[in-house]
């Protein structure tokens, strides 16, 4: 039998041909240097490149260490992660982006903080290399989500590279949430957790797979799924407006018996209504995004499915209730993992 790995690192693959071999290189350079067992994970989550291909590459290089989940589609960043989660063999589980813009060499002071006791790292970057208004996004979000949910305390909740320890990546995978943000759930769950600087680069190829509008979805997901706060406010918001309603009510009837009836503010009626119809829109739409959630959730479909997995011990290919091999890759999974099954 043979011992599993001290370190896990889990890689999330998406169109990423440009920077795979790269990636090989210096990831595995920096793991082999720091002396510790090893095991690298990467989910390629539905590319349409020659990244399937080259993972399968990396792994017939490295059998033992290397192992490839194959999506058979795209089920987002967070997904890809998670079904790593599931399948990890490590105590140390770090989660790196395959564009290299945390380099791999940093590693090393994750594993370090995480053998000082801590039991989740997240790491934030120094001197972030990205366009401008992503930084400014990321900033404005950054100070909204500390405003909205002062108990995520992240410096830089874009950076995945992070470290956790087994328990809470093992409490993660058996969340079986359908659309999560990772980093906020190892908080919900960690006893002490800390923060280390790392340097950022510039993506050194290929294109960010995030647009301005798959950035806002993510952070509603990351807002209604670690909070409740927009109903709250929602229903402060309502009781403000009732109370203001009621005041002017009381004036106006009060200026009809001074003063009489009034048919001037036409507009100002007409203002005022659009503003409380828009809010009226906005609230629905958040509560919407609530029901969504609930929805998704209760459908229990399966979260993500695998076509099929390459490593050379195979422990299982099931998955867990919210995952699924997909019917029809079975066979060919089945008989990838064979082949590799010395
Ligand atoms: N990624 C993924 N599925 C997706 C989008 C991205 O697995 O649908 C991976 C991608 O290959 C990379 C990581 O997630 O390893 C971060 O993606 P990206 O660099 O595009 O995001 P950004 O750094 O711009 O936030
Ligand atoms: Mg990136």
């Amino acid at each position: 039998m043979p011992q599993n790995p001290y370190i896990s690192i889990v890689v999330p693959v998406h169109n990423e041909q440009e920077v795979l071999e790269e990636l090989y290189t210096r990831l595995t350079a920096t793991l082999d240097k720091l002396g510790k067992s090893y095991e690298i994970l990467f989910t390629n989550d539905g590319s349409t490149d020659k990244s399937s291909a080259m993972l399968c590459d990396l792994h017939l290089r490295r059998p033992d260490q290397i192992r490839v989940i194959e999506f058979n589609g795209n089920y987002g960043q967070h997904m890809a992660i998670m079904a790593g989660f599931e399948r990890v063999r490590g105590e140390i589980i770090i989660t790196l982006d395959a564009d290299l813009q945390n380099p791999p060499e940093e590693i090393g002071k994750l594993v370090a903080a995480m053998e000082a006791g801590h039991d989740v790292v997240n790491a934030y970057r120094e001197n972030r290399q990205d366009s401008w208004w992503r930084l400014k996004v990321s900033k404005w979000h950054n100070q909204l989500r500390e405003w909205m949910m002062p108990k995520l305390k992240m410096k830089d909740e874009g950076c995945m590279l992070r470290a956790y320890r087994r328990n809470i990546v093992d409490l993660m995978a058996s969340t079986n949430e359908s659309s999560t943000f990772i980093p906020a759930l190892a908080l919900t769950y960690a006893a002490n957790p800390a923060e280390v600087g790392v340097a950022h680069a510039e993506r050194s190829a290929g294109t960010s797979s995030y647009n301005l509008y798959k950035l806002i979805r993510y952070n509603f997901d990351l807002v209604t799924g670690f909070s409740v706060f927009p109903l709250q406010v929602f229903t402060m918001i309502g009781v403000l407006i009732s109370l203001f309603s009621f005041a002017f009510v009381v004036f106006l009837f009060a200026r009809r018996l001074i003063i009489g009836p009034e048919v001037e503010g036409v507009f100002t009626l007409f203002a005022i209504m659009f503003f409380l119809i828009g809010i009226v829109l906005f609230g629905l739409g958040v509560v919407g995004e609530y029901i969504g959630r609930i929805y998704q959730e209760v459908r229990q479909r399966p979260r993500f499915v695998i076509k099929h997995i390459l490593e050379k011990n195979t422990i299982s290919s099931s998955g867990t209730k919210r995952d699924a091999i997909a019917p029809g890759e079975d066979a060919a999974g089945l008989k990838v993992q064979e082949q590799s099954t010395y």
